[in-house]
């Protein structure tokens, strides 16, 4: 990563505020200074940033995360690098686009070359735990690469309530790994949000029934039927919401505990989101086929001390700043790595004008795959204008968000200059991304994991 001449002061601010972290570490007991900051990132799956209070949701889906942004900075305007888990979270944890990282189908994984953040961070004297509870970036597909424990117990297929394993298994990580001298980065993956919706009725979003629908049908049969009325689309939407408001008690949980053991000053919190998930906005009801707002805009919050605390940051940002963020508020040299997002830490300071903003890419590759029609698009979005390529038909598709939000009316047409220069951007990405390329291999997958692929709605599925 290279730092331009204004960045160096950023850096200078963080050296100013981070030892703050390490000052309070005497509420511990008596334990030895950590060396560094504590990281939790957490990271909820087919979570749309636009069904949480904090980002303007009239039900009350989500008040530990709306407790978590009051105290930190909530980017307003966050974007996935790809519409599905395998890809987004390894663009997370790389600082690199898919394209880059290879891990585009799932098919491929992610290829041992490209080094991951829990690598980095272990390489630094950190410990590193992970309790992941999603197929996509299990240890079959590579992602169980950096971390000194890696549980993924909580991979048990698309019917499974994983929110309390997940809760519990992040919580005995957490003391663990605040019983050590060292620093550490606990990574945790719920997944309830993902199809298939299950209710809970405790929080009684949904009504008994909708239609023809009970809202026991899985998502696949849901999507079979090509005429679902208002009612029935939105029993599912109240469903969806039932799992977030169940899953921000889990994230409730885990962030209690972090306060508990008194690391809360002392641990930078980063809380996201791999995709969304469309409701038939544009014609599908689930995640992977497009990239509309529903599917690319996502949450993400930061929290922690000397960090900026009820901010709101209003430009696109990518979460393939997530790893570059993370050296630069630990204070760890890039070295020879290189990332293709900036570092987010500008945002997060005090008193700082939040730094100009740069264009944000997203992409999907997927083909040959049974859960839904074919694939390859690329999009870029700035503080007004989205351009979205088809990359089989060419179709370009260009929306002015400021007045259109919902991606209604392309004006590609009616503004050629705009989709012009959109495309130029776009297309000099793609060039970078394809030349930063690592190299990927296909890997052998079994009759078991065609099967939780099905059921996943990848393969094998009946479309
Ligand atoms: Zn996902």
């Amino acid at each position: 990563m290279e730092l331009a001449p204004d960045r160096r002061s950023i850096v200078a601010r963080g050296l100013l505020a981070l030892p703050l972290l390490a000052a309070c570490s005497s509420d511990r007991g008596g334990a030895e200074p950590r060396s560094g900051p504590n990281v939790l990132m957490i990271v909820v799956d087919t979570l749309r940033a636009d069904h949480l209070g904090c980002y303007g949701y009239e039900r009350a889906t989500s008040p530990a995360i709306d407790a978590l942004a009051a105290r930190g900075t909530r980017f307003d305007r966050a974007y996935t690098a790809a519409p599905w888990t395998m890809p987004s979270v390894a663009s997370m944890l790389s600082g690199l686009h898919p394209t880059s990282h290879g891990a585009t189908h799932y098919k491929l994984g992610l290829p041992a070359e490209v080094p991951l953040l829990p690598e980095i961070l272990r390489e630094r004297g950190y410990r590193t735990g992970a309790v992941i509870s999603g197929f996509l970036i299990g240890g079959r597909f590579g992602f169980d690469r950096g971390w000194d424990v890696f549980h993924e117990d909580e991979v048990r297929g698309q019917d499974h309530v994983s929110t309390p394993g997940v809760t519990a298994k992040a919580k005995e990580l957490l003391r663990e790994l605040a019983d050590g001298e060292e620093p550490f980065f606990l990574f945790a993956h719920y997944f309830d949000p993902h199809e298939n919706f299950k209710r809970h009725p405790e929080h009684a979003f949904a009504p008994p029934s909708a239609g023809r629908l009970t809202g026991d049908e899985p998502a696949k049969a849901l999507r079979r039927m090509d005429d679902l009325t208002a009612d029935e689309v939105g029993l599912v939407v109240d469903i969806y919401d039932e799992e977030i408001r169940y899953t921000d008690d889990g994230v409730a949980e885990l962030l209690a505990t972090l306060r508990e053991l008194g690391l809360e000053d002392e641990t930078l919190v980063l809380f996201t989101a791999d995709h969304g998930e469309e409701f038939l906005s544009h014609g599908w009801l689930g995640h992977v086929t497009s990239l509309y707002e529903d599917l690319v805009r996502v949450p993400l919050i930061a929290a922690g001390p000397g960090l900026r605390s009820g901010h709101v940051v209003e430009w696109p940002v990518s979460l393939v700043a997530l790893t570059p963020t993370v050296l630069e508020l630990l204070r760890i040299p890039a070295g020879t790595r290189s990332f293709q997002g900036e570092s987010l830490a500008p945002f997060l300071f005090p008193g700082r004008d939040d730094p100009p903003a740069a264009p944000v890419f997203f992409e999907v590759d997927m083909g040959d795959w049974e859960g839904g029609p074919d694939t390859f698009k690329k999009g870029l979005v700035d503080a007004r204008y989205k351009l979205i390529r088809d990359d089989v038909t060419g179709e370009v598709e260009l929306y002015d968000l400021r007045a259109d939000p919902g991606e209604r009316s392309n004006v590609a047409a009616s503004k050629p200059d705009v989709a012009a220069r959109y495309g130029d951007l776009l297309e000099r990405h793609r060039a970078r991304v394809t030349r930063e390329r690592a190299a990927t291999g296909e890997r052998e997958l079994g009759a078991e994991d065609l099967e939780m692929l099905s059921g996943l709605g990848y393969a094998g599925d009946d479309r």
